[in-house]
């Protein structure tokens, strides 16, 4: 093989990542007048954030005024099981409606309550109606926003690109090296300061909502550049994916349709999630717990289904109907929204301007017209709550220079996300990673690129087509996510993880093996094989660090382990320290929280 060319760029601000973290970023970093880069591997505007439907969940108080910061904290918190970062968790609820309002200022156009104010829906979770949306297809308005807005500030945009490495200069980031997708020549962006905004895994698994982009790139170019991964355990299993027909199984039903009043029901047509309240929201004083929306959450005049229970425990609820027999047709349960006609006239219309996108969906892929009849829904792969082990203040990781945030980032979402709290964490976030990213390059200018670490990173890519026979890296994938699926899903063991350990470092060797045939023009077969490294990366960090977690907590749910044990109320970070560089799992204590936020969460029960 002879020497790879690259061609060279020079940033200030590097930006990996075009999804509402990575822009909203890169828009701030912009602001201030530096140079920036944004490198994504799709088409703008296409980045995953685009498929966010429900809401972006912020205590603005239009539907109900008695929510403000502190609800949506404890909220935060109680999803969470506490093991959220309380500074991110404060830091979001203050400043999420801020955001919005900016969203709005530069061009989003929010659904509006009669007297005008942005609408704002019930999700899981929230004790009050909070997710500021556009129909459902919230992560649609806010992709044009950003892009709309961004496009103007003289950001450099790389669409189309796959980082291969973040590239290092001693203990401090200098930038990161990459290939463009079409062509396949490489590519060196120089930069004191890089962001990762790639957001998650959720390829790693058969089943998944998430989109082709999702195969942990960002958690796994963290991880060889020596940063921390922060529990990477908690996965999130949305409850209500579609099941049928099998081509788009795991695609999302977004939990806004039980938010605007979609009930679950199992092959006996009973509700029954009304089986697992748990004792802290049961409402003691309803005779008939099926009757109407008796279901409270603590605050007798806040009242919610119990279909908007946190995610994990529905996903639970779900998998336990299927498992004893009384699923639907296809493998999952029904969810349906049509009932609805029997409190409200013109309930089809109303189905349609509020869940525009799901009728299509459920009308165009699977021939089911929403407004007449149930859907079947199953747990998919939905969010990684794990991820870059960052500071609370500055969106930095333990490695000097290198920021993360959204998805790819860990701690404002804890054990488990509430739903609609991505979007403003992206917002959020995206923001003060920009601002902090500025500060760090100006006061570390000129980094020194290691052309060794260049050529290393390009030869390690171009092996795949060098190799004559090989292993396959479609077939490489699909035996990774089937297995990922089977023994580090919804209900995990021990035995299965440590089986899903052996069975990835057999993988691991495979991906290492593969073949491609072709060049490097077009050649999705060289985009796989290059992917694999990463899944491995994350599938490891998941299955390892769940392994280590010896209780059910959040979406971290262990048959052999079913209850929460407060032994376990730490962190899992993952390293790549052992005496081989190998992946290391240690437990971090949680930093106290001071009186003035605990004190929060004792007022709200
Ligand atoms: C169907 C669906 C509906 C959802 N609905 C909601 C909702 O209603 N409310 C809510 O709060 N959350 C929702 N979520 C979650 C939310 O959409 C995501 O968590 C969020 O959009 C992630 O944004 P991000 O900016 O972190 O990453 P993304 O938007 O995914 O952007 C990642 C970017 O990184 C780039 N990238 C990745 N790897 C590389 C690489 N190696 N090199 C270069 N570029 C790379 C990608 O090309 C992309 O541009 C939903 C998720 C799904 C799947």
């Amino acid at each position: 093989m002879g020497t790879p060319e690259c061609v060279t760029h020079e940033h200030e601000v590097l930006l990996i990542g075009a999804g509402g973290a990575g822009l909203r970023a890169a828009i701030e970093a912009a602001s201030t007048g530096v140079n920036v880069g944004v490198v994504c591997k799709s088409l703008l505007g296409k980045a995953h954030t685009v498929m966010a439907e429900g809401g972006m969940a912020a205590s603005m108080g239009n539907v109900d005024d008695r929510d403000n910061w502190r609800v949506h904290f404890s909220d935060t918190m109680r999803g969470g099981q506490y093991l959220n970062n309380w500074r991110m968790a404060q830091v979001h609820a203050q400043q999420a409606a801020d955001r919005v309002r900016e969203l709005e200022a530069w061009g989003a156009i929010f659904d509006r309550t009669r007297d005008g104010k942005i609408l704002q829906r019930n999700f899981g979770g929230h004790k009050y109606p909070r997710l500021a949306h556009v129909g459902d297809r919230t992560g649609l308005e806010m992709i044009r926003t950003l892009q709309d807005h961004g496009i103007h500030q003289g950001i450099e945009f790389y669409m189309e690109y796959t980082v291969l490495e973040i590239l290092m200069d001693g203990d401090r980031v200098a930038g990161a090296v990459g290939y463009e997708r079409e062509k396949g020549r490489f590519h060196v962006w120089k930069a004191p300061a890089v962001v990762l905004a790639t957001g998650g895994i959720g390829r790693a698994f058969k089943i998944t909502s998430n989109s082709w982009e999702y195969t942990g790139d960002g958690h796994a170019l963290a991880y060889r550049a020596g940063a921390e991964l922060k529990d990477m355990e908690f996965v999130q299993f949305h409850p209500t994916g579609m099941v049928w027909p099998p081509s788009v199984r795991g695609i999302l039903v977004t939990e806004g349709v039980r938010g605007e009043g979609g009930v679950l029901r199992n092959s006996e047509g009973r509700r029954f999630m009304f089986d697992d309240i748990p004792d802290l929201y049961k409402n003691q004083t309803a005779s008939d717990p099926e009757e109407g929306w008796r279901y409270v959450t603590g605050d007798k005049d806040a009242q919610r289904p119990p279909e908007l229970l946190t995610r994990d425990h529905v996903a639970r609820c779900i998998v336990r109907e299927i498992r004893e027999g009384r699923g639907s047709p296809h493998g999952g349960v029904f969810l349906d929204i049509a009932w609805i006609k029997e409190k409200m006239s013109k309930a089809d219309a109303h189905i349609r301007k509020k869940l525009p996108s799901m009728y299509h969906q459920f009308k165009q892929l699977a021939g089911v017209d929403i407004t007449k009849d149930p859907m079947e829904v199953g747990p998919t792969t939905h969010y990684a709550m794990g991820g870059v082990n960052v500071d609370g203040e500055t969106q930095m990781s333990t490695v000097n220079g290198l920021f993360a945030c959204g998805e790819v980032a860990a701690g404002l979402h804890g054990a488990n996300r509430l739903g609609g709290n991505s979007l403003s964490d992206l917002v959020v976030f995206g923001k003060l990673a920009g601002e902090h990213a500025v500060k760090w390059a100006k006061q570390n200018p000129s980094p020194t690129v290691d052309e060794g670490q260049v050529q290393a990173a390009c030869r390690a890519a171009l092996e795949p087509m060098e190799r004559e026979h090989g292993e396959s890296p479609y077939e490489v994938q699909a035996s990774l996510q089937e297995m990922m699926q089977d023994k580090v899903g919804i209900v995990r063991t021990q035995n299965e993880m440590g089986e899903a350990v052996e069975s990835i470092a057999a993988l691991r060797t495979k991906a290492q093996n593969t073949a491609v045939p072709g060049n490097r023009e077009y050649n999705p077969g060289w985009h796989t094989s290059v992917d694999l490294h990463n899944l491995m990366v994350v599938s490891e960090a998941v299955a390892r660090s769940g392994m280590d977690r010896k209780e059910s907590r959040g979406a971290h749910f262990r048959e052999d382990f079913p209850a929460k044990d407060e032994a376990h109320a730490n962190h899992n970070t993952i390293t790549k320290r052992g005496p081989d560089g190998e992946m290391t799992v240690e437990r971090r204590e949680i930093p106290t929280m001071p009186t003035e936020l605990s004190d929060i969460i004792k007022e709200m029960g």
